[in-house]
């Protein structure tokens, strides 16, 4: 089961893998919004690892719940508060305890329901939402399936990846990459290939 020693390695690899592709990020973020997202979400994620170093929580819900506190106090701008739903809303999905492989499926699907329901992107927008769903789809398939969870978060992260790349011919309808309107094509969304990482990071260290 997904416990909390877990959970906080998942957190740390992806700050620091943000921390390292932050100038990527930023890049993207240049081609179609304002170059932040990088520096946006390094800032958060450092917070988070500043929790987890100084007072780290004691069960998963508590974990994610801090996470997702953290990060919309820090980061701001659209990926704050929907970066922020994404682990509040699993914090709510996670329950007392560890997850089992159903309950991971479960929770990362509730952040994604958060994620639409805040900044409701549909598929196909051009945002995170392109990569977090289709990773979720494919968790959930593996899952059922009865892959044990660590071939099942390898094929979420393919998910993302496959995701992400499907968003450079897309036209933004949501964030400000929307007001470059047909410009907006020929780019990765900096959020969707934010969320791969994320994605990658919990293959590499959750199951
Ligand atoms: P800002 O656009 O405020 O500068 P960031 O640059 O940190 O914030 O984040 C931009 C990313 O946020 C986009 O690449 C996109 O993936 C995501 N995003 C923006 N608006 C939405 C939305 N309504 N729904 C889902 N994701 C969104
Ligand atoms: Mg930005
Ligand atoms: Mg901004």
């Amino acid at each position: 089961a997904v416990g909390v020693d877990d959970l906080t390695a998942w957190l740390r690899r992806f700050a620091a893998v943000v921390h390292e592709r932050r100038d990527e990020l930023t890049a993207l973020d240049a081609a179609i919004g304002d170059a932040d997202h990088g520096s946006n979400l390094d800032r958060g994620m450092a917070a988070v690892v500043a929790v987890l170093d100084d007072a780290p929580p004691a069960d998963v819900a508590g974990l994610l719940k801090k996470t997702g506190a953290t990060l919309v106090s820090k980061v701001g701008g659209a990926s704050g508060p929907l970066y922020g739903t994404l682990f509040l809303r699993m914090a709510g999905a996670a329950g007392d305890g560890d997850l089992d492989d159903a309950a991971v499926a479960r929770a990362l699907r509730a952040g994604l329901d958060g994620v639409v329901a805040r900044g409701k992107a549909e598929p196909g927008d051009k945002t995170m939402v392109d990569a977090l769903g289709p990773a979720c789809d494919a968790l959930d398939a593996a899952v059922e399936a009865g892959e044990p969870l660590s071939g099942a978060l390898a094929a979420a992260a393919e998910a993302a990846a496959e995701g992400r790349d499907a968003t450079v011919p897309m036209v933004a309808r949501k964030g400000r990459a929307s007001y470059l309107g047909e410009r907006s094509a020929g780019h990765a969304d900096p959020g969707a290939t934010s969320v791969t990482l994320l994605v990658e990071a919990a293959a590499a260290t959750l199951g």
